[in-house]
């Protein structure tokens, strides 16, 4: 694909873009009278136009029915879960008995360790990446010392080397080589948070497995940004949760991923509640639990449907979208990012490089730009002139074209904003 960093060129691949139209289903904030240049969706997706009414008939059958909206809302509460389970299962690639929202997300985290932490003292270490997202650490660490064993011991961190910025996934594969008899668990990020890189899942996921080692992921930046096949992979955990990529608004609930190999087991460890026992005699309120034979079995909670709600716009937007046509705009996008970032780094003879990987195999929407030399004053310039990105100390700029509602247009807006923040 030849880019140009030109407005005619952009403004026609945004009228050749069949998903274009899909920008007019989301609010954008807004910057001198125009739409803000928003490349944040990977940490705070747009608000969907169709979330307002949405929650507004929650409310209205709330008011209409009081109690009895449980079940006779137009969705009815009691199931509310329910309505949600076939698109994200379509979205992860799993079987909707293997999906549930509920929770928020480093909460689901730790429901899913009592279950799949299950350490012994022969095999009692985590696998993860190093410099996880800062609640991922913390989880992975209480969850150690909760079992009475030591963090710094327990914890096998794999680390870039010398010189890189993202992990590679053959050095995953050596520790799980040589010392999987000792890791009871493998937890990482499917798309690092920092990097924006993207690991094979699959592979990762089949080599652990073949060491006994039971394998989660955290899909906060996975969910809604890349293809995910997790039944297919065989992963026993994942969650994820639906403000980012999924749009469901702040602090939305999250979703978690049990496979089915797991379902209907009364010997695994879980904490339970009453949303996880049989529903047909969940009523009777008995105190045998009963579990379901679905991933429902880890819920406790009846829906939070208020703050539920937005995700049932948002995934219908999903649908309609489609992924195929999502990932191959993403590719599109974000290569047209990738470019005019590195014409810029080429006139400025570099100061600043993309860490994120190249190989579109590796990653999603998101880059990230390291700034050597220059720092802060970039971001505050961008900021300034209403582009919304994101800034990580001590130096990186993450920013994410969402190609369910950024446009090239958008891109090449922050050509031109970039390029004068850099050259002043
Ligand atoms: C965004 C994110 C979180 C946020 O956790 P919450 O419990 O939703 O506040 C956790 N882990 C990762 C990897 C994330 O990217």
């Amino acid at each position: 694909m030849e880019y140009q960093i030109d407005k005619e060129f952009a403004i026609k691949k945004d009228r050749e873009d069949p998903l274009g139209a899909f920008r007019n289903d989301f609010i954008f904030p807004q910057h001198d009278g125009n739409d803000a240049i928003y490349f944040t969706g990977n940490s705070l997706g747009l608000q969907p136009v169709k979330a307002r009414e949405i929650i507004g008939e929650e409310l209205e059958d709330w008011g209409t029915f009081g109690v009895e909206g449980h079940t006779q809302s137009r969705r009815p509460w009691v199931k509310y879960h329910e309505f949600f389970t076939e698109s994200l299962a379509a979205l992860t690639g799993s079987l909707p008995s293997e999906v549930v929202p509920m929770n928020g997300l480093t909460a689901n985290l730790h429901f899913l360790m009592v279950s799949f932490y299950r350490p012994t003292s022969q095999r009692f270490k985590i696998l993860c990446e190093a410099k996880a997202f800062p609640s991922d650490q913390y989880a992975l660490a209480s969850q150690v010392r909760f079992h009475g064993y030591d963090p710094a011991e327990a914890i096998i961190e794999v680390t870039p080397r010398a010189g890189e910025h993202t992990i590679r996934e053959e050095d995953y594969l050596k520790i799980i080589e040589e010392q999987g008899h000792e890791i009871a668990m493998m937890m990482i990020g499917g798309v690092n948070y920092y990097t924006g890189q993207v690991y094979d899942m699959k592979s990762l996921t089949a080599a652990a497995r073949n060491k006994g080692i039971l394998v989660g992921w955290d899909l906060a930046h996975g969910a809604g940004n890349i293809r995910l096949n997790l039944h297919d992979w065989g992963v026993d955990f994942a969650a994820w949760c639906s403000y980012k990529y999924l749009n469901a608004g702040p602090g939305a609930t999250s979703a978690i991923f049990i496979h089915e190999r797991h379902h209907g087991k009364k010997d695994i460890p879980r904490f339970e509640g009453w949303w996880g026992t049989n529903k047909s005699t969940r009523f009777l309120m008995e105190p045998e639990f009963d579990p379901i034979p679905t991933a429902e079995a880890w819920q406790l909670s009846n829906a939070p449907v208020l703050s539920m709600a937005p995700l049932l716009a948002s995934l219908e937007l999903f649908e309609k979208a489609g992924m195929d046509r999502l990932l191959e705009k993403q590719k599109d996008l974000t290569g047209y990012l990738e470019y005019v970032i590195r014409e810029i780094a080429r006139e400025d003879e570099s100061h600043f490089e993309i860490i994120t990987p190249s190989d579109q195999t590796k990653r999603g929407a998101q880059l990230s730009v390291l700034l050597h030399g220059k720092g802060k004053e970039v971001f505050e310039y961008l900021q300034q002139n209403g582009v919304i990105a994101d800034w990580r100390e001590p130096n990186v700029i993450r920013m994410a074209p969402v190609p369910m509602y950024n446009s090239f247009e958008d891109v090449y807006r922050f050509a031109e904003i970039f390029r004068k923040a850099i050259n002043r």
